[in-house]
């Protein structure tokens, strides 16, 4: 089954989509290791100079599914793996590093401009989906959440929050829970566009056939000239320690509870998913 549809819509483009419609786009680590994949594929086809990562249904991404399970589905790509199959926090650790942190900085990474289309809820690790994307097209009805404190963890595996919100909104939306509407993800920097939702497509596709046109490695050069000077910044060490912290997160919940995860986290986090939709 294709879980993640390539679409050549315009000279220049990819669109890349998410095919799992009926689970909210939930991401199994089929769904992730296919979309590294897809998105490999188009980094090595001189033909395609944007990369667009679409959705299909109503919502972008539900986040990851948690009923398929941690494991690295092929040979690791992000990492040299060592010890996923190991037991507890040790597998579990190794396995984060390589399919959550590690796939979302090689996507950030990837040697070409990539555009997020992106409607309905973005939900925990569906942000790490449109964080590692450079641009981010939003409908009006988009909405993007972090409740995983829930779980007793810090916030998802690609902590890149204070970067796209501020350290303030950070806190907030990680203490709360709550969810950011499209306007003031804009008004805060992390997304570029908001746009009807019919219209979506459409102005994503615009920016992408603009992009297209300007000189490949000139695009390159002024995307690793941001992504260097984050790390500069030192994003690349804050994710690193967010992680080991977040897997401290996930110890004490073995310890306590005998799971990585508690059921009544998830059970929380859907209750409030119903109350904001
Ligand atoms: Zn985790």
């Amino acid at each position: 089954m294709t879980l993640v549809r390539v679409e050549r819509p315009a000279d220049g483009v990819a669109r890349l989509v998410l095919a799992r419609p009926e689970k909210r786009n939930a991401q199994s680590p089929e769904l992730l290791y296919e979309l590294d994949g897809r998105l490999l594929e188009a980094t090595n086809d001189a033909s395609v100079r944007v990369i667009v990562l679409a959705a299909d249904g109503p919502d972008f991404s539900s986040g990851h599914d948690l009923h398929a399970g941690f494991y690295v589905p092929c040979d690791p790509v992000a990492t040299m793996g060592g010890h996923l199959d190991a037991g507890g926090v040790e597998g579990h650790y190794a396995f984060e590093c390589e399919s959550y942190l590690g796939l979302s900085r090689r996507w950030r990474d990837l040697p070409k401009p990539t555009i997020a289309q992106v409607q309905g809820r973005t939900i925990a690790g569906g942000l790490m989906l449109v964080w590692p994307m450079d641009i981010v097209v939003a409908a009006e009805d988009a909405t993007f959440a972090d409740p995983v404190t829930a779980f007793g963890v810090n916030g998802v595996e690609y902590f890149t929050h204070l970067w796209e919100v501020g350290h303030r909104k950070a806190k907030e939306m990680l203490f709360t829970g709550d969810s950011i509407s499209a306007p003031d993800a804009q008004r805060l920097g992390m997304v570029n566009q908001v746009v009807p939702a019919a219209d979506l497509e459409a102005a994503t596709l615009d920016l992408a056939v603009r992009i297209a046109q300007r000189p490949a490695f000139g695009l390159r050069l002024a995307k690793e000239s941001v992504n260097r000077s984050l790390d500069a910044q030192g994003q690349s060490v804050a994710l690193d320690s967010a992680l080991a912290l977040h897997n401290l997160g996930h110890a004490a919940n073995l310890a306590r509870h005998g799971e990585l995860a508690p059921t009544d986290g998830a059970a929380a986090i859907r209750a409030a998913s119903r109350r904001t939709s």
